[in-house]
């Protein structure tokens, strides 16, 4: 995949007030760009790469200073993209920020699209795939786990991980051949059975480890939905607002006040949460409400966990009953609140028809038995184990299907050996298998998988 090397520009910050904003530019004109539009505070003769100048930023049809910035100069090849590199620090601020990346674009600099110079740092070999999607996980990290994890990845441990398994399928690929040119040197090449147990126990092995590590990756890094659902005034809103620790959702003894879905991203022992507060299904006829029940529904098909909620203080009604009897124990807690009011709550009942389901018994009021609740959702996340740590590398979904890929021809090349098949064949399963690893890393891959990974970047980055 090649590129037209013009220089890019665009605002690396987020749009709006703020301290500073920064507008990033990089090719072979970021210099001489920047050098139209800088005017230092002292003269410079020639920048220091990574050194801070103060200065302006002069529009030169009017010789008016726009904002005192910071400029640093990043010299190719130490640099994000190993292209030259300038970023102008300015105050933030829609308008100063447009209007210093008018001129830029004025001077010959083309907009830089989502992700172009990560692009770039991959296309000059800089990172490969799988740290330029490292970076995404970085940026989209929601609780320190996955910050850490994301690091390691971008560290290259993956890629490393990849390259040792990639070096044991060349080697495997040597062996076959050397039996395919030289068939009756038969002493410097190791038999088929044992090329067959070498790629099950020292290729196979460290991929299945890979592949199953996958199925954490939405524990650490997307998180688990925990949908709190239940009749009006149960106290859903105080449950959420109480687990989040501030006032985000509206507290009102009015029932029906809270008619959306309102979310919010917390984190319980480093595992992120996306807590939903529902509005709770139940008969109304007003419209706004159906909508609002409708997005319930959704809510709790979406549900990796649902915190089902039942009041002490009230007896069971049908709305109730409705919900408890589709409540499944895999993904429900049930919770008790209220216990600061006397019971009318029909307990004998609950523990009778719905003994499976995993209870709680909570006051939103006073905040008895939040550690309990908090208790039994690690515990629903984590299967019931008490300490889970996460695994180095997590691999996403285009990895892990790159790496199930391989292992399907790692495993067809196991088969074909033990079968005596022709080496010609076992030599070409080898060979996909290569390809697929190199296409999690982009020494192999087409441009359009690229433009997809990058496209998942904003723009700046
Ligand atoms: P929602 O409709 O299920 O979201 O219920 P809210 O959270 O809005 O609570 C309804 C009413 O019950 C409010 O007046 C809350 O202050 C009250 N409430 C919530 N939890 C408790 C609790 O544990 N004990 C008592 N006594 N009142 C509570």
């Amino acid at each position: 995949m090649c590129y037209q090397k013009e220089t890019i520009a665009a605002i690396a910050t987020p749009i709006g007030l703020g301290g500073i904003g920064i507008i990033r530019i990089s090719g072979d004109n970021a210099e001489i760009i920047a050098r139209k539009i800088f005017r230092p505070k002292r003269p410079i003769k020639s920048f220091k790469s990574f050194r801070l100048y103060l200065g302006h930023i002069i529009d030169p049809s009017s010789n008016l200073p726009i904002d005192e910035v910071l400029l640093s100069m990043m010299y190719a090849p130490l640099s994000y993209t190993r292209e030259d590199v300038v970023e102008i620090n300015s105050h933030s601020g829609y308008a100063i920020l447009s209007n210093i990346l008018s001129l830029v674009l004025s001077l010959g600099a083309r907009l830089a699209k989502p992700g172009e110079f990560t692009l770039r740092a991959f296309l000059n070999g800089r990172i490969d795939l799988t740290q330029a999607e490292a970076i995404i996980d970085l940026i989209n990290a929601k609780g320190d786990i996955s910050v850490r994890l994301a690091a390691n990845q971008l560290g290259g441990n993956f890629k490393k991980k990849i390259a040792k398994i990639r070096k044991k399928i060349i080697w495997a690929l040597s062996q076959v051949d050397a039996s395919i040119d030289f068939p009756d040197e038969e002493s410097d090449v190791i038999t088929e059975l044992q090329l067959s147990n070498y790629i099950n126990k020292s290729i196979l092995k460290p991929l299945k480890s890979l592949i199953s590590a996958h199925s954490q990756r939405k524990i650490w890094h997307e998180g688990t939905t925990v949908v709190i659902a239940g009749r009006v005034n149960a106290g859903k809103s105080s449950i959420f607002n109480r687990l989040l620790n501030k006032e985000r959702a509206i507290v009102t003894p009015i029932p029906g006040t809270t008619r959306d879905v309102v979310e919010c991203t917390v984190t319980l022992d480093g595992l992120p949460l996306k807590l939903v507060d529902t509005a709770g299904i139940r008969k109304v006829k007003g419209k706004v409400e159906e909508k609002g029940i409708k997005l319930t529904k959704n809510q709790i098909a979406l549900a990796d966990i649902i915190l089902l909620v039942v009041d002490w203080g009230r007896p069971l009604n049908q709305y109730d009953l409705g919900l408890l009897k589709e409540a499944d124990h895999k993904t429900t807690i049930l919770i008790i609140n209220k216990v600061d009011l006397t019971r009318k709550l029909n307990e004998t009942k609950i523990n009778c028809l719905f003994k499976n389901l995993p209870k709680v018994y909570i006051s939103a009021l006073t905040g008895k038995g939040f550690n309990d609740l908090s208790r039994a959702i690690f515990y629903k996340i984590t299967n019931n184990k008490t300490d889970i740590s996460p695994i180095e590398i997590i691999p996403n979904l285009r990895q892990k299907t790159l790496l199930n890929k391989a292992a399907d021809f790692l495993k067809n090349t196991g088969r074909n050996l033990k079968k005596g098949f022709p080496l010609d064949l076992v030599a070409s399963y080898l060979l996909w298998a290569k390809d697929s690893i190199d296409e999690i890393t982009g020494d192999k891959t087409n441009e359009e998988i690229v433009n997809t990974i990058f496209s998942r970047f904003c723009i700046g980055k």
